[in-house]
């Protein structure tokens, strides 16, 4: 089941919404790849003859909507009216995958240091 995401520009009254939606799922690398982007702005001038961008069909979709608005603020809003904030860790549970496996280990190595104690 996929959902698609659009970018929201919160400085215009009403909201514009991108034309395109820019992922399909919160946890995949469209999704990472726009949220990226929106939080890196301005996108590069040449970002449609990058081929990598280029190439891909979501990524362009958030470019071409980046590129019109270089300081605004964005939020996320998707097909049904969902609505996030643009942040670093907009997607589910993938941050939080990493900070519990930084914990983790930095756990076993407090266990090890107390044993050779
Ligand atoms: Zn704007």
């Amino acid at each position: 089941m996929s959902t698609y995401w659009y970018f929201e520009c919160l400085d215009h009254d009403p909201p514009i919404q991108s034309e395109d939606e820019f992922t399909q799922h919160t946890d995949d690398y469209p999704f990472r790849e726009g949220v990226r982007l929106a939080l890196s702005r301005p996108v590069p001038e040449d970002w449609w003859d990058r081929k990598t961008l280029a190439d891909n069909y979501f990524t362009a979709h958030a470019c071409r909507f980046l590129a019109n608005h270089p300081t605004c603020s964005l939020g996320l809003l998707n097909e049904y009216g969902e609505r996030r904030p643009l942040s670093a860790d907009s997607s589910n549970g993938a941050s939080d995958l990493n900070a519990t496996a930084l914990d983790s280990s930095s756990a076993s190595s407090v266990v090890g240091s107390s044993d050779a104690d």
